[in-house]
């Protein structure tokens, strides 16, 4: 048969999404199952957010603002830094998808720690460009030496995810300054922080604070999780200006809807809210932790909004055993088990189901 697609790509894992409650109302006719399997934040758009999508819809016969100006001024405001700096897209696991595009050539490579974030590999397949995975740690986190090491002058893009998906683990500053110091100037370094809204420890640095005036470090960001935007896909990054205009010149036009952006600068407004709902979710996670630990399980300390049970060949029958109480979480084959914080209701009921699993 004529092939007409890339033979590399049979050979690359499809994104596994987590299960949905309509999956499990369907397969085990649970109605009511509780998702915690895709990393998001329980309680629902943020006050003014809901509003804000109504009245933009209105012009939704339009392009949206492609310079995303109003967004990009008020992030800008926010993270005190010009707007030229920041780019936005249809979520940060775009933006790494164009910041692929935009540093690699095929047979370059991307760096990244494994396991991690399992949109890394896709994106690196996608441009052509080697994964060069390094394992993580024993306690499930990020290896800086090693992956300091395994730079090489075809590495084009090192990401180093922190906290990291799936193990909650994170990178403090000496090691990473270390690291920075290491990778040579034009390596481009993109510090992941889907999750900094969660972290607690003093020592995990905020990258932007912390890295953001060198030349060579990106660093991505979401609404997604704490602003609780997942399901309008917008995420942005800060990198230096040329960096952050050639980003821009490989992205999909229009591809932060005007929906997006109008829900964004409500949500952007809702800061205090989004504080009080992460300590809810800290608190939740460090409750979580200390009941997994009571059964046995080796949790890693996590600064996310999820945990990590490195169950090894039982997680599947572990997930599977959950979803059987109405439990969804996300089990990674032969490796563990990723668990997001929900409601306290939800976390108990996911307690009780792990009590009886493990
Ligand atoms: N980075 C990490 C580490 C993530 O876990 C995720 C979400 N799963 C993303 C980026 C992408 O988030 P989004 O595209 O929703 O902004």
């Amino acid at each position: 048969m004529t092939r007409l697609t890339r033979a590399d790509l049979d050979a690359l894992p499809a994104y596994v999404p987590g299960r949905n409650v309509a999956d499990l109302a369907r397969e085990l006719g649970i109605a009511e199952a509780v998702k915690l399997a895709s990393n998001e934040v329980p309680f629902g758009p943020l006050p003014g957010v809901a509003e804000a999508i109504a009245e933009a819809v209105t012009q939704s016969h339009r392009y949206p603002d492609m310079g995303v100006l109003a967004l990009r001024a008020k992030l800008a405001e926010r993270l005190g830094v010009d707007p030229g700096r920041i780019v936005t897209g249809g979520g940060s696991v775009a933006l790494a998808e164009h910041l692929a595009k935009a540093t690699c050539l095929p047979g370059d490579e991307i760096l990244y720690s494994w396991r991690s974030f399992e949109a890394y590999p896709i994106i690196a397949t996608g441009v052509g460009a080697s994964s060069i995975r390094v394992p993580n740690t024993p306690e499930h986190g990020h290896d800086l030496r090693a992956m300091a090491d395994a730079v090489t002058d075809r590495t084009r893009l090192a990401i180093v995810c922190n906290p990291n998906n799936p193990t909650g683990t994170s990178v403090r500053r000496d090691e990473l300054d270390r690291f920075l110091d290491a990778v040579p100037d034009d390596t481009l370094v993109v510090l992941d922080e889907a999750y900094r809204e969660f972290v607690t420890d003093d020592e995990v640095p905020d990258g932007l604070a912390t890295y953001g005036d060198r030349p060579n470090v990106v660093i991505l960001r979401t609404l997604s999780k704490a602003w609780g935007l997942a399901g309008l896909r917008v995420g942005y990054l800060v990198a230096q200006p040329a960096v952050a205009a050639a980003i821009r010149k490989v992205l999909t036009p229009f591809s932060t809807s005007m929906v997006a952006q109008a829900a964004a600068l409500a949500a952007l407004d809702a800061e205090p809210e989004v504080v009080r709902r992460c300590a809810v979710v800290i608190a939740e996670r460090d409750r979580v932790t200390a009941e997994l630990r009571k059964l046995g399980a080796d949790v890693p300390t996590s600064q996310a909004n999820f945990v990590w049970l490195p169950l090894a060949d039982r997680s599947a029958a572990f997930a599977a055993a959950c979803e059987k109480r109405g439990v969804i979480v996300r089990p990674f084959q032969g490796d563990g088990v990723r668990v997001t914080i929900g409601t306290p209701e939800e976390n108990d009921t996911f307690l009780e189901a792990a009590g009886e699993a493990l």
